[in-house]
Formats: structure tokens, sequence, C-alpha cells
């Protein structure tokens, strides 16, 4: 029932998760590079999440029996100043999918395709949720500064996350 222009926009949507997950590789590098084994396996359950999310839309799509048509993706940033810099992006990042998908719920709405709209409304939910987890890092980078000690506490904290 879905339209042609949602079609392309779920598309493009499974080659937004995608970029997430490769940028999110690129900064788990810059951490393993620095030794932050911690930090790196943080951004690296944040990849298989991406990986996930990219699925539960190509899912949707066939489900739809609809054309999976995957894009290039892009390659991520290949420098980053510090680990502040790292939360600081992914937030304007997470930022930037939010704008999608919100676009995508519009666009599900003027199209009263009511199934796409619900679908969306899990990625409306996710959304919050990784916003807030970047904001609440970045607010203790920020109170811990350079403080080495600090930023290894926080690296055995991310060490235990789990995908
Ligand atoms: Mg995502």
């Amino acid at each position: 029932m879905a339209n042609k222009k949602i079609i392309k926009q779920l598309n493009h949507q499974i080659n937004r998760e995608l970029f997430s997950a490769y940028l999110y590789m690129a900064m788990g590098a810059y951490c393993d590079e620095k030794g932050l084994r911690g930090f790196s396996n943080w951004f690296i359950v944040q990849v298989k999440e991406e990986l996930e999310h990219a699925k539960i839309i190509y899912d949707y799509v066939n489900d739809l029996g609809e054309k999976i048509e995957l894009l290039a993706i892009e390659a991520p940033a290949k420098s980053f100043n510090s680990i502040l810099d790292l939360f600081e992006k992914t937030l304007t990042h997470e930022k930037s999918v939010t704008k999608l998908i919100w676009g995508l719920v519009s666009l599900a709405k003027q199209e009263k395709d009511y199934a796409t709209e619900n679908f969306l409304t899990l990625f409306v939910k996710e959304q919050i949720e990784e916003e807030s987890n970047v904001r609440a890092i970045i607010d203790k980078l920020k109170f811990i500064k350079d403080s080495g000690a600090g930023i290894l506490k926080l690296d055995s904290e991310f060490a235990l996350r789990k995908f």
C-alpha cells in the first residue's frame, strides 16, 4: 500500500542507518588508536544497533513486497579532535537522523500511509533515547574535562556495554 515516494525514503533511511554504523566504526577506531578499549566498545555496540535499525527497515520494505535499493555509503570522517568531539559529533549526527525520521512520519501522514506511520513509532522513540544517552555522556565528559582518571573510569564503565 505504500507509495513510491515512501519506499524511496525508506530505502534512503536504510542508507543513513548504515552510514551511522560506518561513522561509529570510525569513532571506535579513533578510541582504539588512543588505547581506550571501553570507549571503542561503546561505539562498536552503537555500530551493531545501527545495523539492526537498517535491518528492521529492510524487513519492513520486504514485508511490503517492495524493492530494496541499496545506495552508496559515503566515507565517514577520518579524524577527530578528542573524545568529547566524538560525542558532540554523535549528537549532531543523531539529531540529523531524528529530522529524517520526522520527515518520514510527515510524509506517511500526508500520504495517509498508516502502516508506515505506525512502523516509524519505534524509530521516533529510539531517537529520543539515542539523543538522551549521548547528551548524558557529553555532560559527564564536560564535568571530568581533561582528567585522565575520569576518562579511565568511564572507559571501564563503557567496556561493560553490551548489544
Ligand atoms: Mg539509528
